[in-house]
């Protein structure tokens, strides 16, 4: 096979609609979405550089014992750098807990949004002075 074949506009589509691919482009930045089954909030996006995954999660942060929960009950954790997210394989878990740490989404399972978690990808209303403020 030579060259390389243009998505198809339904893939295209599909890839836009879960946070992989934006209007202009791959991107890295995870996004907001809402379960098709559970209609729990979720995050959805690449786990990686390379070799990445589309990956759906949960948006409550992790503690140590949160994360061990998770990780026994075969839930893989992730870090979250910015709006990025990051596997978390056994080194990063054996380093200790730097950063954000959420665990991939179960139906099953009703985990609060973190505050800290929201906060990174919603944003504030804009600020209004009442000066501004025109009727
Ligand atoms: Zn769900």
């Amino acid at each position: 096979m030579t060259g390389t074949r243009p998505l198809s506009e339904h893939v295209r589509a599909h890839l836009i609609a879960t946070g992989v691919l934006t209007t202009e482009g791959l991107g890295r930045r995870a996004g907001l979405r809402q379960c098709a089954r559970c209609a729990a909030p979720v995050l959805v996006g690449l786990d990686a550089s390379r070799c990445a995954l589309l990956v759906v999660l949960d948006l409550a942060a992790l503690d140590r014992w949160g994360e061990a929960m998770a990780l026994l009950a075969g839930r893989p954790t992730f870090e979250l750098w910015g709006r990025e997210i990051e596997y978390r394989n056994h080194f990063k878990i054996a380093g200790g807990q730097p950063r954000l740490v959420i665990a991939e989404h179960d139906c099953r399972v009703r985990a609060e949004p973190s505050a800290e978690v929201l906060a990174l990808f919603v944003s504030a209303p804009p600020r209004v002075s009442p000066r501004t403020v025109v009727f």
